[in-house]
């Protein structure tokens, strides 16, 4: 399958479609509405991919990235760059300036002064205990606080002193006064200010009450003039009290919150709060470890942009819960690098073969096709001389008729180069194999040998006295269960393999190799340098994927 980037259909862009020939929008405006407590995962990836495709794709259409930033104990400045970077990274540009909710604090508090002054919010002074009592459950109704008839007047004195700093956290919050009877929780009179004398990253010290996300998100969408408010599944009983609060105040746009499913992906955690505790607990590094399926992650280990976006529109936008197998992603990666990873050669187990009739003193550079199906990719040359490095595992002393690589007394290609006999060995006083003597036909280099001679198979090498030394960090899925998340004790459902670090050498094409570049080293699988961690000094190479599915 080619990787032709052309738009997806789906029930929202429908929705869209229609409400532009109706002429219910002339135009199209979305947000993507991260909250900056964490990096961006591969969950965002797909909310990204529908939120920044679909101003893409229609004209008049634009998408905003908007900083959701009203929980400032959690947040940090540092998130908001990773994620800036990330949705860029993906291939994606928001509408003008990056908007922060925070912006609209001081609207969003005049809002609240309007919803007090016509008696539809209060302020409660029930504990978080109490509150969480009077308000009822699934099955039993709420009943109202006993701050709830409050006159007008005090409320307004309470509320406007709540922001001078009078009152002690959790003593007081500001509620919307709905419905305690209501069958949706959500409407419950919900709260939608509460006390935090705590710094935010943009605003400072400007503020001691934080309206909360329900109350903030809506206005920051109509204040955007947002037409379609994309979000998830678990915000469909939210969306009453999204409307609500739209309806009960002075502003005249009415964005229509749609939700649809999020992505779950198997041996998968799409959570920020998770991802972050592996780091806390030193399961992995970083939140750019290449094991973790943060877009910064999965980046680092190699995975293009355009596979992730492919990805995106495979899986398609629905109301149906599902999980995605890994296989599928893998599967767009392994596309893309299949078709754009220039071959090169890498071995990553060494022993040594000495070719024992080519002369001491010669060495040649050898041309190799750097992609076998496309020219256009062209050649390089690759040194070659008496001695190479073979991987370990292509040398035996004796094999079966299945075991195509190197056996004692037997011939076999040298990728690129010459047909070679293996007609001795030596080992360590382990046994363990530590060089392979052989032999070459200087009549073989391009072209199979006469005398009806049948050699099987081709083994990959790299010059011993011309190469560069490598480390390689082969990564593997971190989770062995389906569904980790699930997982009463996580570190059960660890893949010990999930990193095998070897240490070998590259051919000296690579010595340069640009971070983040795929290659396809032959036979092993798919590397990139490390962006982090490869120098000219000492190079490091991650294994995107393997060659083939493993699983
Ligand atoms: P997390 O639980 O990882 O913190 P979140 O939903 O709280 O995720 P936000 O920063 O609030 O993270 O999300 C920004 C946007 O990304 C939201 O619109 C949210 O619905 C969407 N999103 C988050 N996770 C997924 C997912 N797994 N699939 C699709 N969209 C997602
Ligand atoms: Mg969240």
């Amino acid at each position: 399958m080619t990787q032709v980037e052309t738009a997806p259909s789906n029930f929202i862009r429908n929705i869209i479609e229609d409400d532009l020939q109706t002429g219910k929008h002339q135009s199209i405006q979305t947000r993507f509405p991260p909250e900056p407590n964490g990096y961006l995962h591969i969950g965002h990836a797909k909310s990204i991919c529908l939120n920044f495709g679909i101003a893409e794709d229609y004209p008049n259409a634009a998408c905003n990235l908007r900083f959701d930033d009203t929980n400032p104990l959690k947040e940090d400045v540092d998130y908001v760059h990773a994620i800036e970077k990330d949705v860029t990274w993906l291939g994606f540009k928001w509408q003008g300036e990056v908007r922060y909710s925070s912006n609209y604090f001081d609207q969003l508090y005049a809002f609240a002064i309007e919803l007090i002054e016509s008696n539809k919010a209060y302020v409660c002074e029930l504990s978080a205990e109490q509150t969480r009592e009077y308000r009822g459950n699934l099955t039993s109704k709420g009943k109202n606080s006993p701050f709830r008839d409050r006159p007008i007047a005090e409320n307004l004195d309470l509320f406007a002193r709540m922001r001078a700093g009078e009152f002690k956290e959790g003593s007081m919050m500001l509620r919307a006064k709905i419905d305690m009877a209501s069958p949706n929780m959500k409407m419950r009179d919900p709260v939608i200010y509460r006390i935090r004398f705590a710094h935010h990253h943009q605003t400072a010290d400007k503020w001691c009450i934080y309206p909360m996300y329900d109350f903030t998100h809506c206005i920051s969408d109509a204040i955007e003039g947002v037409t379609h408010s994309l979000c998830t599944l678990e915000f469909e009983d939210h969306r009453p009290l999204y409307e609500w609060v739209l309806a009960n105040i002075s502003i005249a746009a009415k964005p229509r919150q749609i939700e649809f499913s999020r992505l779950n992906l198997q041996y998968t955690l799409t959570s920020k709060r998770k991802l972050s505790a592996l780091i806390d607990e030193n399961i992995v590094t970083s939140w750019d470890d290449p094991r973790m399926p943060t877009i910064s992650g999965m980046r680092r280990r190699g995975y293009p942009a355009a596979s992730l976006r492919e990805f995106s529109k495979r899986i398609g936008v629905t109301k149906q819960e599902n999980t995605v197998e890994l296989a599928s992603l893998e599967a767009c990666v392994r596309e893309n690098l299949e078709a754009n990873g220039p071959r090169v050669m890498a071995v990553l187990d060494p022993i040594k073969l000495i070719i024992t009739n080519y002369d001491e003193d010669k060495s040649e550079l050898l041309i190799a096709p750097n992609h076998p199906k496309d020219e256009r990719m062209g050649t390089r040359s690759v040194p070659f001389s008496r001695e190479l490095y073979i991987d370990r595992a292509d040398f035996k002393v004796e094999g079966n008729k299945k075991y195509k690589r190197l056996k004692l007394n037997k011939e076999i290609r040298l990728r690129n180069a010459y047909v070679v006999r293996a007609d001795d060995y030596k080992t360590d006083e382990t046994g363990n194999i530590t060089e392979v003597h052989c032999s070459y036909d200087a009549d073989t280099l391009g072209k199979n040998p006469e005398d009806g001679r049948k050699v099987k198979g081709v083994i990959h090498w790299v010059d011993a006295n011309n190469n560069h030394p490598a480390e390689f960090r082969l990564y593997d899925r971190l989770f062995l269960v389906d569904n980790p998340a699930a997982e009463e004790d996580i570190h059960t459902a660890l893949n010990p393999d999930s990193l095998v670090v070897k240490k070998g050498f590259v051919e000296v094409n690579l010595a340069d190799a640009e971070p983040e570049k795929a290659y396809q080293f032959e036979r092993e699988g798919y590397f990139c340098a490390d962006n982090k961690d490869s120098s000219a000094e000492h190079l490091v190479f991650n294994r995107t994927a393997a060659l083939r599915a493993t699983f």
